[in-house]
């Protein structure tokens, strides 16, 4: 059986129980490089066999899945944050399901939550963003047409890029093209969420480029885009004492 595992954005411990536990009984661990906390790997048992997949390809990755499958192991791979983001776990486990091997996935808290947290900030503010855009920017990894940069942020919603922050200068340059984003729009770049290395620069559009230079910031970051780094928002209805909810009756009239 293989378990992939979400591990979190960085501090130990925020990975989840379940996390944890899998890590604690498995047979072979596999982790994603040095994005992956290794105070994780002091949970792995006596005997334990653990790889770094930034050293692998994926046949390499699936050999040592099968080979520990043949012995009767269980295989935890462990990605950086939640693994549904950039984890490359799709091409895993249509191999394995070609292969006939089980396997689940357990969720981990993604690094652009991680982010958030680091900001003490909430990306869905009333009337200023309802919505979280999470991409990257194009480099040598194409990105559809439809979704280029420049293209999203013509929706001048909150956004979370991933892996560009050696790209800063295109990345901000798009976030101008459209006109979603005004050049003082806030923006921040958070380097090694929840690490104890953790680094939030605060910035805007404009200055994004030149901040992240000045703060020597070349990996292991985010960059984070929107009003919700601002100061005006509304308050939510939902704690509104005017509005009426399934638990609350509200002051309004005809509610
Ligand atoms: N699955 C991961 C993302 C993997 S892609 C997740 O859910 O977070 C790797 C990219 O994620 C990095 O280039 C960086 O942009 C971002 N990243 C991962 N961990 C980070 C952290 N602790 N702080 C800031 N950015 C991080």
């Amino acid at each position: 059986m293989v378990h992939f595992v979400g591990a979190g954005p960085g501090a130990p411990d925020l990975i989840t129980r379940r996390g944890a536990a899998l890590l604690a009984d498995a047979d072979c661990i596999i982790y994603a490089g040095s994005l992956v906390n290794p105070a994780l790997l002091g949970l792995a048992k006596p005997g334990c066999a653990i790889y770094n997949s930034a050293e692998m390809t994926l046949e390499q990755v699936l050999d040592t899945i099968r080979a520990a499958e043949k012995a009767g192991g269980t295989t935890v791979r462990l990605h950086t944050g939640d693994p549904c983001l950039y984890g490359a776990i799709r091409e895993q486990m249509d191999a394995l399901d070609a292969d006939g091997i089980p396997y689940d996935d357990t969720p981990g808290v993604s690094s652009f939550c991680g982010a958030a947290a680091a900001l003490c900030a909430e990306y869905t503010l009333p009337n200023v963003s309802q919505t979280v855009i999470i991409t990257r920017m194009e480099g040598r990894t194409p990105v559809p047409e439809a979704e280029q940069l420049a293209k999203l942020a013509a929706h001048g919603a909150t956004m979370v890029i991933f892996l560009s922050i050696g790209l800063v200068d295109k990345v901000q340059q798009a976030l101008l093209e459209s006109g979603g984003y005004r050049p003082d729009t806030p923006a921040a770049v958070v380097y090694k969420a929840t690490w104890p290395e953790q680094r939030v620069v605060r910035c805007t559009v404009s200055t994004l480029a030149e901040e992240t230079r000045k703060n020597g910031i070349t990996k292991t970051a985010l960059i984070v885009v929107g009003d919700f780094l601002g100061e005006n928002y509304e308050r939510s209805k939902l704690y509104d004492p005017a509005f009426t909810t399934e638990f609350r009756q509200g002051t309004e009239a005809g509610q």
